[in-house]
């Protein structure tokens, strides 16, 4: 049997694995070997492949027979490289350990840096480099690290808030600062780290009952191991979990060897973006700090320098540009973001180290952006010609374009107060909130419905559930690259970053801005698109006229077969929905006009007839009503003018409708003269154990035709008037709540009827309309073969059809579906996002059996589901003519529409 291979090289120009091998080498491995392939710059190094992490957790936390000789020959060819040797005592190799997984979850994993530093390695390493700061650095970064994610975290030690390892170690360097009037970690000399070293020493072992490793060896597998665990860590875990990224990929090890940024003035480390990450700007953007080194620019402990002039902004104007201070440098990583965004054909996000001058390269992958960014982006590449039409549609994903529709910051509002305070602009839109300080709070005050916004001294991926929960995100400390202002961008989160005005007590639970003191729960304001910061609570707008958003639609467009249609109660809804381009009304609910705006006098009108015990009675009450539903109806159509509106005549158990106080009972009673006594007597008769289930839909219309026949009489009038008055009216009669063909020709006969008065009392020779019905019955999709012979289109009402496909009440899932998601008993809300092996089927079955009786049966749906992404997939290959959705969706379809068409 041939041995599977596990360890892949990558060096000077030569890669042994390529980016396509995302899923066996992690992004981070794949993407380094085809940068060493494209002669890049990359210190020469090798991956450990994700089977091994799978091998791993399946056999005990052991590896696979004859690693470690792979492992051996792989670390022998970067000696070689690098002329070199591991464990060394005159001339060491250094080597970092770095997780990478298929998909990038940036600072959710472990990194070691500085591995085979020990007693023997340390005088060989002074006296090559001579610079002994430097090597003490190194050093005391090794302890800080390799104590806190091998022999705390992957040993499965879970320390109390603020006393870990690595925490304690921070606390003692910043003692050391603050009693030496030191500013920043480069301040402190050779002795200071040599001194503060042996005493981190003491203290790992003081708190972790073990000798820090002097082996190189040692730290090797160790640190391996700990990024193997650091998979099943916990940031890990959360941010899979809402991402959704699978438990069982598992992540590679890169084994690289060290360069260094903090070897002095001609030394730095920055991570940059090939654009503004931001806003799509296509300008190169990073930061980067000199004389440091991994973790310094992302972890937000130092405010870092802007990449380049072009790139300053107010809050780092004062502070120099790598383009001036290193110019030569700056240019070669210019060539390189152009060869890589070339080659890759996007905006990349890249980490680069300067050693004495000379530039490696750390990492590339596809950079996290805003929806703004993402539209921006691949408007630009596509007038660039980097990308064409279809890669341009695919790349701004559903939830991204949903945040582009979302509120910003009522500019007219902010113009009439005062800025608190400002910070770098590191996630788009505006939040209002009240604040909290720990990711608990925010969970727990966000789960009561609360608008909360995360406020924090610096960013920490520790957070990420935290930042999850809470609209906005606010830090006193890090740079637009911190790991937390990348996460919150990738989520379209509102988030200020490096707001150093503020001081931010944790503990106390309070946030000083000068002289102003906000306690927990205060409200504040943030412009995350600016960076500003507003006391109090400001009102957003939605953000939609942009004509980059309009340009991008229109390609959209292009590439979708599945019409996209909104559901739509009100003409201002009708209205609003068009200009997200909606081509017609898949879904107008008759019995909205009896809730909330407006709605007392039709309300009354219609309680009245509920309560109406003889035809007699009804029918007078339905006269009373008839002018609101013809007027609603009216102007709903006038404002689709020549797009179709399909009207569900009325569809909720009439119970519903019957008031509560005894002021309003009393009044109804009077208005049809009869007695308190009798009015109770007939509101109890209307009175049903199980109503989703009762006398409702087509069930009321059988039995009250005059209810249907007021309703449709309305319809037609409307569609009339609207023909005299020069425009075009296309309305389609939808009756719900069908499971037997006899309901709807019962209910046909009816509409057939009132057309033809219609016509005669108006004088019309035709009123063009269709007749169709809802699929929301289980029973109506095993008999559609049937229903189709009346019906002349169906649109499938997909949240009643999963209530009674599964039996779960909709009503009452919040008990029950989340322990089902939990527990994996369902991979999602099934009301959410349809069934499609099951309820699916029930769709697909109706959709064959009608269109066997009827070819031309028109199809559409307007359940939740029609603005549900991955449902309008599965309505695409279902090959229904549209979906339906609610206005704000409506783009969303129509994007999704075009994936769906373009994955073929
Ligand atoms: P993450 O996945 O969190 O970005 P990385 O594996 O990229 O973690 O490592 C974090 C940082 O460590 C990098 O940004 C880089 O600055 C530093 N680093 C990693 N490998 C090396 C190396 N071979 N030489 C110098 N610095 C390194
Ligand atoms: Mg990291
Ligand atoms: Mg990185």
């Amino acid at each position: 049997m041939v041995k599977a291979k596990r360890v892949y090289f990558f060096g000077k120009d030569r890669g042994e694995g390529d980016a396509s091998m995302k899923e066996l080498l992690g992004g981070k491995g794949a993407n380094l070997a085809e940068m060493a392939r494209l002669a890049i710059p990359v210190p020469p190094g090798f991956t450990i492949s994700t089977e091994v992490c799978t091998y791993f957790y399946g056999h005990g936390r052991t590896y696979p027979e004859g690693l470690a000789a792979d492992v051996d020959q792989a670390l022998r060819e970067i000696e070689k490289g690098m002329g070199q040797r591991f464990g060394d005592p005159e001339n060491p190799l250094l080597l970092s350990i770095r997780s990478g997984s298929r998909s990038s979850m940036p600072g959710m994993m472990e990194t070691v840096l500085n591995v085979g530093l020990s007693s023997s390695t340390l005088p060989g390493l002074v006296k090559k480099t001579k610079n002994e700061r430097f090597v003490y650095d190194a050093y005391r970064r090794l302890v800080m690290m390799y104590s806190d994610v091998v022999m705390e975290k992957a040993a499965g030690i879970e320390p109390a808030e603020g006393r870990g390892i690595r925490h304690q170690l921070d606390q003692m360097l910043s003692e050391v600062k603050k009693a030496k009037g030191y500013k920043s970690d480069a301040d402190l000399d050779a002795a200071d780290l040599r001194d503060l070293v042996a005493r981190f020493k003491t203290r790992v072992r003081e708190v972790l009952g073990k000798d820090f490793p002097d082996d190189p060896r040692e730290q090797l597998w160790g640190g391996i191991g700990a990024v193997f665990a650091s998979w099943n860590g916990k940031r890990a875990v959360s941010y899979r979990r809402i991402e959704g990224i699978p438990d069982d990929w598992g992540t590679a090890v890169n084994v690289q060897a060290m360069v260094f940024g903090n070897m002095g003035d001609t030394s730095a480390t920055g991570v940059a973006f090939t654009r503004n990450p931001a806003t799509g700007e296509n300008l190169f953007y990073g930061e980067w700090l000199p004389n440091a080194q991994g973790e310094d620019v992302v972890a937000g402990i130092r405010t870092p320098n802007p990449l380049n002039e072009a790139t300053k902004g107010e809050h780092n104007r004062h502070l120099p540009s790598l383009e001036s201070t290193m110019p030569t440098t700056y240019r070669e990583l210019d060539l390189i973001r152009v060869k890589l965004e070339k080659h890759f054909t996007d905006m990349l996000d890249i980490e680069f180290t300067i050693q004495e001058g000379r530039l490696w390269m750390l990492q590339c992958r596809v950079g996290k952006r805003t929806g703004t960014a993402t539209l921006n982006i691949a408007m630009d590449m596509l007038a660039e010609k980097l990308i064409d039409e279809k890669t341009a549609v695919k790349r701004l994903s559903p939830a991204q374009l949903d945040e582009l529709l979302h509120p910003i910051v009522d500019p007219k509002a902010e113009a009439g107060v005062q800025r608190l305070a400002g910070g770098l602009p590191a996630g788009p839109g505006g939040a209002a909130g009240q604040i909290v300080f720990t990711a608990s709070d925010a969970v727990a005050w966000a789960k009561e419905k609360k608008h909360v916004l995360l406020v924090r001294e610096e960013t920490n991926p520790e957070d990420v559930e935290g930042m999850r929960a809470a609209d906005g995100i606010l830090t006193a400390r890090g740079g637009m690259t911190s790991h937390a202002a990348l996460v919150a961008r990738g989520w379209g989160k509102c988030c200020i970053v490096g707001c150093s005005a503020l001081h931010v007590d944790a503990r106390a639970k309070t946030l000083k801005v000068g002289d102003r003191t906000f306690v927990e729960g205060d409200y504040l304001t943030l412009n995350g698109t600016k960076g500003y910061v507003y006391a109090g609570e400001l009102p957003m707008i939605s953000s939609t006229e942009n004509p980059r958003f309009m340009q991008f639609m229109a390609i959209v467009d292009k590439y979708r077969k599945l019409g996209v249609r909104t559901n739509a109660d009100t003409p201002e809804d009708a209205a609003q929905a068009r200009k997200f381009g909606a081509e017609g009304i898949g879904l107008f609910r008759t019995e909205h006009m009896f809730y909330g705006k407006n709605s007392e006098k039709p309300l009354f009108a219609l309680r009245k007839m509920i309560i109406s015990k003889t035809e007699a009675e009804r029918r007078k009450a339905l006269d009373e009503l008839f002018p609101y539903v013809k007027k609603d109806v009216k102007d709903t159509m006038a404002a689709m003018d020549g797009l179709p509106v399909t009207f569900r005549l009325l569809d909720p158990p009439l119970h519903e409708f019957v008031p509560h106080q005894a002021e309003e009972r009393a009044k109804l009673a009077s208005s049809l003269g009869i007695s308190a006594d009798e009015f109770e007597k007939r509101a109890e008769a209307l009175h049903e154990t199980n109503p989703m289930m009762g006398h409702r839909g087509v069930r009321l219309g059988i039995t009250y035709p005059e209810v249907s026949e007021m309703q449709v009489r309305a319809i037609f009038e409307a569609a009339v008037e609207l023909t005299r008055e020069g425009k075009k009216a296309l309305p389609e009669i939808m009756i719900p709540v069908v499971g037997i063909k006899a309901e709807l020709d019962h209910q046909r006969a009816l509409v057939d009827r009132v057309y033809a008065e219609v016509c005669g009392r108006m004088s019309v020779k035709e009123i063009p309309f269709l007749y169709g019905t809802m699929i929301e019955i289980p029973r109506a999709c095993l008999v559609a073969d049937q229903i189709a012979e009346t019906a002349e289109f169906f649109s499938f009402g997909t949240n009643d059809l999963t209530q009674m496909g599964f039996g779960f009440s909709r009503d009452d899932i919040g008990g029950f579906v989340p322990d089902y998601i939990e527990k994996k008993i369902l991979a999602a809300d099934p009301f959410q996002t349809l069934d499609q092996e099951g309820i699916g089927q029930l769709v697909t079955m109706a959709i064959q059996k009608g269109r066997a009786a009827r070819p031309k049966l028109k199809l559409g749906i307007c359940g939740e589901h029609g603005g549900d992404p991955a449902s309008v997939h599965f309505c695409h290959r279902a090959g229904l003519n549209y979906v339906s959705c609610s206005p704000y969706r409506v783009p969303i379809a129509r994007l999704a529409a075009a994936q769906a068409a373009l994955a073929g």
